[in-house]
């Protein structure tokens, strides 16, 4: 059976006062949880933060990007072994964001997935369609896609050591979530495209849901059998909501 894992993606808000006030809080109401991972992944500079105020704790940290590259004239880039000295155990690649404001490819995503592995860490790879795309229905060959890209350069092997998450772009930050049961039907077709390569990486691989996760709606998300927990855009910006979450999953 699969252990839950609820992360939280900050994107690019806190402060140190805020992250502080929030991470203390969130520490302290999931220090029972055990059937469940939790992590936060907040952005570059507050790492050391992070690292500081979580090491010993049951809460992880991780980072939402990384270089494709492991070191050099890349300016402005932040690669997977920073990353590693700063305790990070997480790193989303592929996200929505990154895809459609900043111009990554599914070749790039699978490049970036393939550095953090690298690096030992363990990446969140999103994969999700636009509301253009699922009312042409193409869903599932948008989404097979951004995963055969990954698996051709990684080997489906690669999957043992990753997250998927599966966050469609109409429903992240838009208040409109999938119902539990099309977030579902997608888990089932990622777990299924895994298992023409390899049953029990298929079985074993853990496929989150991300897209306005609140705490309203966690549990009936996360008690589908294929959602093994979710990504967390602005419910994970707030103490009490992100707990629930959390627990939730548990
Ligand atoms: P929201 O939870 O704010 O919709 O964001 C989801 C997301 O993009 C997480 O990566």
């Amino acid at each position: 059976v699969r252990t839950g894992l609820v992360a939280g993606n900050w994107k690019m808000n806190g402060s140190l006062e805020q992250n502080q006030a929030l991470l203390t809080a969130v520490v302290a109401g999931i220090r029972s949880l055990d059937r469940v991972n939790c992590a936060v992944c907040v952005p570059f500079p507050y790492l050391a933060q992070a690292q500081v105020l979580l090491n010993q704790t049951h809460l992880a940290w991780g980072a939402q990007n990384l270089s494709q590259y492991t070191h050099g004239a890349y300016t402005g880039e932040v690669s997977a072994s920073m990353l590693v000295d700063f305790g990070v155990q997480f790193v989303i690649v592929g996200h929505s964001e990154r895809r459609a404001l900043f111009g990554e490819s599914d070749q790039l995503v699978a490049e970036k997935f393939k550095t953090a592995q690298t690096a030992k860490l363990i990446p969140i790879l999103c994969v999700g369609e636009t509301l253009t795309q699922r009312e042409a229905n193409e869903t599932e060959s948008v989404i097979a896609g951004q995963l055969e890209a990954v698996i051709e350069l990684n080997g489906v092997q690669a999957l043992a050591n990753a997250v998927i998450a599966y966050e469609p772009v109409w429903a992240i930050g838009t208040g409109k979530t999938a119902t539990p049961q099309q977030a579902q039907d997608v888990h089932v077709f990622i777990r299924d495209k895994i298992a023409t390569r390899d049953n029990q990486i298929a079985a074993n691989v853990r496929i989150i849901y991300g897209g306005s996760v609140k705490a309203d709606n966690a549990r009936e998300l996360f008690a589908m059998p294929d959602i093994d927990g979710g990504l967390i855009g602005g419910a994970s910006l707030v103490a009490d909501d992100f707990v629930s979450i959390c627990k939730a999953a548990q």
